[in-house]
């Protein structure tokens, strides 16, 4: 059933129609029944209670770089978290007890919908460090938060002192010890739940060391990840003990293609959307891949790319 028109009942901006392929990284994709843009918390938890009452289906996009959105697109109402709901401020802490040296630990807090990059740009600034491993990963922190977005051994949960969380009209707020970060995964909220903002603890370094480390990742990033190219980074999750990349290389499908859909030859586990791909191109290869891995190495490869609106399959 098709969401009724709520613009009278919602002060935030809704289009109806709004294409999804522009707001993902993959850039494939039909467009959402109707997109919302919350700019405050309190208009998210509004818009999230009215979805409820009017039974509405609906899903969060971030920077849409983990996601991929059919052919058909999606028919409930696409949540849109951008900068406009992306503010960072600092959490003021009580000061030591006299005598006791200030803990060098920095609480700041940041809306969901803020950019990774935005965050690394403010922290720099201020000389805040702990969150260089993320350079180069292109979400917003809600949605690195609910993919304990990681690279080179550290993962964003490592960070995360609390989450202000919000559903049915209600911000709820959830500390670290009820929180439980794993591989591409948080344990914790409940299922209707949205990250509105995450509550990080950063230590105070210096700028030059942390613009030394953030370049050094980019650098590493640039060595081993296709550049240029549409795609969510990597398509698979690694499974236990070992890479997907390596075993999609191995079965000899580095460069295979399935209409404009593409695994990359610079690194096998990024799915690339080559050449105007649609997302049936992309599930046909990656069923594709999870087939021949399987065949081969006895392996099921679980993606860790998002679905959206594939449900009438
Ligand atoms: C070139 C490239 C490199 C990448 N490298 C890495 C990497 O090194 N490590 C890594 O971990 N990932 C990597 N990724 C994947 C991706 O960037 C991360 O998973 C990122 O954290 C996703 O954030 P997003 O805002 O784009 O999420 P989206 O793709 O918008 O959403 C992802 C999922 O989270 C949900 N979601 C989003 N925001 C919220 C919210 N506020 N509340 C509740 N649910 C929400 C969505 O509904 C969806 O299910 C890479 C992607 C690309 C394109």
């Amino acid at each position: 059933a098709e969401c009724p028109l709520f613009s009278e009942n919602w002060d935030g901006e809704l289009r109806r129609n709004e294409p999804l392929a522009p707001l993902t990284t993959l850039r494939v994709g039909g467009p959402a029944a109707v997109a919302a843009r919350p700019s405050t918390l309190a208009q998210l938890a509004s818009l999230l209670a009215l979805l409820d009452w009017l039974g509405c289906p609906r899903r969060v996009l971030g920077r849409g770089s983990n996601l991929l959105v059919a052919d058909e697109g999606y028919a409930g109402v696409a949540i849109i978290l951008g900068q406009r709901l992306g503010r960072i401020t600092r959490v003021p802490v009580a000061p030591e007890p006299a005598g006791r040296e200030a803990a060098d630990r920095v609480l700041v807090r940041v809306e969901a919908g803020c950019s990774l990059a935005a965050l690394l740009a403010w922290a720099l600034k201020r000389g805040l460090g702990g969150l260089e491993f993320l350079a180069g990963i292109p979400g917003s922190i809600g949605g690195a938060v609910m993919m304990n977005a990681g690279a080179w051994g550290e993962s964003l949960g490592e960070r995360v002192h609390a989450l202000e969380v919000v559903s049915g009209g209600r911000v709820r707020v959830i500390n670290r010890s009820a929180l439980e970060f794993s591989y591409r995964l948080v344990q914790g909220l409940a299922a209707d739940e949205v990250v509105g903002a995450a509550i990080l603890a950063l230590v105070a370094r210096e700028p030059a060391t942390i613009q030394a480390l953030v370049r050094q990742r980019h650098e590493q990033r640039r060595a081993a990840q296709p550049r240029g190219v549409a795609s969510a980074g990597s398509f698979f999750k690694n499974p236990p003990g070992d890479y997907a990349g390596r075993l999609i290389e191995q079965a000899g499908l580095k460069g295979v293609r399935v209409g404009g859909a593409q695994v990359s030859r610079k690194h096998a586990n990024f799915l690339i959307n080559s050449q105007g791909a649609r997302a049936a191109d992309l599930l046909a290869l990656m069923k594709l891949v999870q087939e021949q891995v399987l065949a081969r190495f006895g392996v099921r490869l679980e993606p860790e790319v998002h679905l959206l609106g594939f449900e009438r399959e």
